[in-house]
């Protein structure tokens, strides 16, 4: 887990909406970082509870002798942009109030806040061979969404759907290519869980073969993946679709039930 130790330190944290904030880390380990080419790549990054006497760079016996208390708690982001000239590396941070310990940490990031993590993970680029791609989440995949965006060529074509909080919430994501993005809002709509499922399911797709990118809160993730599977034959082996969180769990919860949760979604298609 801790075979290379990775960190990096705070540059600069830039509001991109009243939820979400932009953290740029350089310095650390950054000059050695290698990308994995995935636009929905992350990294397991560790954020120390407030009062750890832990220090980044850290080692598994570091933690040992602090205790478990002081233990850092794991979390995945997205890297929304690695430059290798300026060795920055980006990651968009929703905030969501002063519980838990990564959003937390993002609001209180300053210059010179150090980060570790292992990493990165993921896999999904938009395949160059689809006719469309269709992307869909909330803000905790607008990472990976604006990524996926940004990579498409001028020819290529997209239709994302993303559940914010409403108007303010909405971010700019850059691309060269013909890009439709339906911005939902959760906070004027009747059902905010099913605002995804039912959006995805009102819209006329394009002709074609598409791609498939779904990511975000588990409910919200599980109701378009049975959406997409049985009433849109999307063949789902092919298809980039998994939870990112769950609503009123924390990270350690979720995990605990994760596997079940996946094991029950493979049954509903
Ligand atoms: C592969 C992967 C990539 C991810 N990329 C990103 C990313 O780029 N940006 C990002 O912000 N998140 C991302 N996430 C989700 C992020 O890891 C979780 O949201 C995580 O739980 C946040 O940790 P926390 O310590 O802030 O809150 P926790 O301690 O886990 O939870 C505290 C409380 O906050 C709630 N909560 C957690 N996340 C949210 C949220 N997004 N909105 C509202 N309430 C929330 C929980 O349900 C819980 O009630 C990603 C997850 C995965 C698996």
């Amino acid at each position: 887990m801790y075979s290379s130790i990775q960190y990096a330190e705070v540059q600069s944290v830039e509001p991109l909406s009243p939820t979400l904030l932009r953290v740029h880390l350089t310095g650390g380990t950054l000059h050695a970082f290698e990308p994995n080419g995935a636009t929905d790549a992350y990294i397991n990054a560790r954020f120390l509870p407030a009062g750890s006497p832990v220090t980044v760079p850290f080692t598994p016996e570091d933690v040992e002798q602090a205790g478990p208390e002081h233990r850092p708690r794991p979390r995945r982001f997205t890297i929304r942009r690695w430059d290798p000239g300026t060795q920055t590396l980006s990651i968009d941070f929703v905030v969501h109030g002063d519980v838990g310990y990564a959003g937390a940490w993002a609001q209180r990031a300053k210059p010179g806040d150090r980060l570790q993590f292992d990493g990165p993970g993921g896999s999904y680029r938009p395949s160059p061979t689809a006719d469309w791609h269709l992307l869909a989440g909330d803000e905790s995949a607008l990472g990976a969404i604006g990524a996926s965006l940004e990579a498409l060529q001028p020819e290529a074509r997209a239709l994302a759907f993303v559940v914010v909080d409403g108007e303010a919430n909405e971010i700019e994501l850059p691309s060269d290519a013909d890009v439709d993005v339906r911005w939902l809002h959760r906070a004027t709509a009747d059902d905010p869980e099913s605002l995804l499922v039912d959006a995805i399911a009102g819209a006329a797709f394009p002709a074609g073969r598409f791609d498939v990118f779904v990511h975000g809160e588990a409910a919200e993730v599980r109701a378009v993946r049975r959406h997409l599977a049985s009433e849109r034959g999307v063949d789902l082996s092919t298809a980039s679709i998994s939870p990112y969180w769950r609503r009123t769990f924390t990270d350690e919860d979720w995990r605990r039930v994760k596997r079940q949760w996946m094991a029950e979604q493979l049954l509903d298609a």
